[in-house]
């Protein structure tokens, strides 16, 4: 799949562009690129207009935008699924641009400037076309993994409760050997007009039809294994892929993991918000990690070679000097989280150590330290400015 250009780049505007500043851009890019606009060059138009659409849409859905920010426009490195990003079903960690799925199925254009200008351009897909096929529902889950999974990346095995669709009737609802037939109410096409006397005059509303609930259709005979649902509760278990470095309450998506869609439509996503656990050592901020190493005196006075546990579960030997004081940081550099976004980099494990006073002696160490003691008396503590006076 040939690399997308950037989205933001094809609004022209800039990362940080408030909703409207998209609506505005969007718009201005529509008319232009709108291929009734352009005779001449429909071809390049098109594209043009189904690019821009494409970016519009990402960017104007909050979670799709959210994505894209994170991951970039190609996606996470090594864990796209087959077709890349945006491709084909089954990919893993990818934003969609739903619904359009080509210039054909854009239908009547005035329609979706209509909707659109009417405010809420998500909504077109559901008002324009009520009878044909609808993308399933997307689902959003938690998923809680610990620390160290979040620092290696892990693949889980989940059990998710969605709909699925009835393997007795394949999703018409209808008993098998039977039909489906067409509404005969709305005549198929799920919704019925009314005239209506308002102090404005008579007004045109239309309404979903009540005899197949604005389905266009009519089972006669139900499917009894889903009682014409077409659909049935299940509980699948499926695999899920954390790629290594993500963040608390990032989101991995599962494209084509959520509630089966109607009349042929596609699945829904599968929105998988992830919270790691705290970590009784190790904390995150950024892609560094932090912890504190005890150390005894002597180590801190004479200077020591430690074994500093990674997250990984490694070791790392780090030569502390001598005279270090309680609080100092040592930084590890690479040894933090690896980046999930391309454009930050791996973090460093930055450790502070604590200097542990002994509590219990042996006669022995006591002796020693009374030695010490002694000659450290005659050499008073150094004196730090405004404590001693
Ligand atoms: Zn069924
Ligand atoms: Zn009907």
């Amino acid at each position: 799949m040939a690399s997308k250009r950037d989205y933001y780049e094809v609004l022209g505007v800039n990362k940080n562009a408030t909703d409207d500043e998209l609506k505005k851009a969007y718009r201005k890019l529509a008319k232009k690129y709108h291929p009734d606009a352009n005779q001449d060059n429909k071809k390049e138009a098109e594209a043009k207009f189904k690019e821009v659409n494409e970016a519009y849409e990402t960017l104007s859905d909050p979670q799709k935008r959210r994505m894209y920010d994170q991951f970039g426009p190609d996606g996470p490195q090594g864990f796209g699924g087959a077709g890349g990003p945006f491709g084909g079903q089954g990919g893993y960690y990818s934003y969609t641009s739903s619904g359009f799925d080509g210039f054909d199925d854009f239908g009547d254009l005035g329609d979706i400037f209509s909707s659109f200008f009417g405010g809420g351009f998500g909504s077109r897909a559901s008002s324009r076309r009520k009878s044909g096929p609808r993308k399933g529902a997307d689902l959003n889950l938690n998923i809680e993994i610990t620390f160290e999974q979040a620092f290696s990346g892990i693949e889980k095995e989940i059990t998710i409760t969605r709909d699925e669709t009835c393997e007795t009737c394949h999703g018409t609802g209808a008993k098998p050997g039977t039909s489906v037939t067409k509404c005969a109410v709305c005549n198929g096409t799920g919704q019925v007009t009314q005239v209506q006397n308002t102090i404005l005059g008579q007004m045109q509303t239309r309404r979903t039809c009540s005899a197949c609930h604005g389905t266009g259709e009519v089972i006669k005979e139900p499917c009894e294994t889903c009682r014409g649902k077409g659909t049935v509760r299940k509980q699948p278990k499926i695999k899920v892929k954390i790629p290594a470095g993500i963040d608390n309450n990032q989101t991995v998506v599962l494209r084509g993991e959520g509630e089966p869609g109607e009349k042929g439509g596609s699945k829904g996503d599968l929105y998988l918000t992830v919270k790691i656990k705290k970590h009784s050592i190790y904390t995150r901020k950024g892609n560094n990690v932090y912890c504190e190493i005890p150390i005894t005196i002597t180590q801190a006075t004479l200077g020591a070679e430690l074994e500093i546990p990674m997250v990984d579960g490694s070791k790392e030997n780090y030569k502390i000097p001598d005279g270090t004081q309680t609080g100092t940081k040592f930084t590890i550099r690479n040894k933090g989280f690896k980046p999930v976004n391309s454009s930050s980099s791996t973090g460093d494990f930055i450790f502070t150590v604590t200097v542990q006073t002994p509590k219990r002696l042996t006669k022995e160490q006591r002796d020693l330290l009374m030695q010490l003691a002694k000659t450290m008396n005659e050499q008073p503590p150094v004196k730090k400015r405004g404590f001693f006076g």
